[in-house]
């Protein structure tokens, strides 16, 4: 049977596509909805988007105000990043299995949930990842999967990260 389908996927947080979902004042770049250099790249190279849930807004409330780690960091948001974790590790086992190949996941730098390298805290910025993101990668450790952190107000690295990546595939 033909088809013309992709077998290439990259995770994203569910901001990336939606940046409502974030925090209130964190939206302050040029792109008002979609992270648009990264999307751009995703679709230009056939890449399926699959978008992580938000672990902020569906915890508490879609307009909300920015709180640290200190707040998020309780028993029982990390037992709901636990479960949406323990959901997203499910998706991406399907898709190995199925012989798919994923690229990447993304997150976002100085987020409480989805940060990959740092995150600003009162001491200034702690090496650690969010808690969602540091959940997600134990579960799936075993992969290899790279997880690239956005800057959103320095993108380029963490562009040029991914467009290596997907240069590779395309060899
Ligand atoms: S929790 Fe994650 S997906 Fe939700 S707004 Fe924050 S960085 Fe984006």
């Amino acid at each position: 049977m033909i088809d013309g389908r992709s077998k290439y996927f990259v995770f994203v947080p569910f901001c990336l596509l939606a940046q409502a979902y974030q925090a209130q004042g964190l939206v302050k770049y040029e792109w008002k909805s979609s992270i648009k250099p990264f999307v751009n790249l995703l679709i230009d190279n056939d890449i399926n988007i699959v978008q992580m849930p938000c672990a902020e807004s569906s915890y508490s409330n879609l307009v909300r105000e920015p709180m640290g780690l200190k707040k998020y960091d309780t028993e029982e948001f990390n037992r709901h990043c636990e479960i949406l974790a323990d959901k997203v590790a499910r998706e991406i086992k399907q898709i190995v299995d199925s012989n798919y190949k994923i690229i990447a996941i993304l997150g976002i730098e100085q987020s409480p949930s989805c940060c990959v390298n740092y995150i600003y805290t009162n001491h200034g910025n702690e090496k650690r990842k969010g808690i969602f993101m540091q959940k997600l990668s134990d579960k799936i450790k075993d992969y290899n999967i790279p997880i690239i952190g956005i800057n959103r107000k320095y993108i380029n690295k963490s562009l040029k990260e991914l467009e290596l990546l997907i240069k590779e595939i395309n060899r």
